[in-house]
């Protein structure tokens, strides 16, 4: 059985999770207008991940007998003028899920919640590969800098990403 503590702050998660794919959301539908579809691609995908994220939550708390609450999703920001910006923003906001997801972890501990831990340890891992991405994204761009033949081609590349589900939500 979840405490109530823990079933408001799962809760929470999910709605960062759709704050997250709802950023990423914004950022493709930016760079759709740029005419960057495959740096746009790159988001969508990302949109993706992150409802993947948010049912993973949900599914965990149904399957605890919690009840799954849905909150206002707050506004995003809407406006990237570069492909290396919205990488910065990115990690930085990567970098911040990354603190909360080790916070709800921190409270699983507290309370003796082994299977929130277990469950957890998935995100744990998943952070470090989204902040490892934005990363060399950032690197990418940065060496590329303003030459058009290697916007071309990393935004041809970008456009190759294709979306899998997480297996663990296939299992739920
Ligand atoms: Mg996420």
């Amino acid at each position: 059985m979840l405490s109530p503590k823990m079933i408001d702050a799962l809760n929470e998660q999910i709605n960062a999770e759709m704050w997250s794919a709802y950023l990423y959301l914004s950022m493709a539908m930016n760079f759709e207008d740029k005419g960057m579809s495959g740096v746009a691609n790159w988001f969508r995908i990302q949109f993706q991940e992150e409802q993947a994220h948010a049912e993973i939550f949900m599914n965990y708390i149904n399957q605890r007998g919690g009840r799954v609450v849905l909150k206002p999703i707050a506004e995003v920001p809407s406006e990237w003028a570069t492909p290396l910006d919205a990488f910065h923003d990115t990690l930085t906001h990567e970098k911040k899920v990354t603190s909360l997801i080790n916070n709800l972890f921190a409270m699983a501990e507290d309370e003796k919640d082994y299977a929130t831990r277990d469950r957890l340890t998935w995100f744990v891992a998943e952070q470090v590969e989204e902040e490892d991405n934005a990363q060399q994204l950032i690197d990418k761009f940065t060496m590329i800098g303003n030459d058009g033949m290697g916007l071309y081609m990393l935004n041809q590349e970008l456009g190759n990403r294709v979306y899998t589900a997480p297996s663990i939500l296939a299992a739920d």
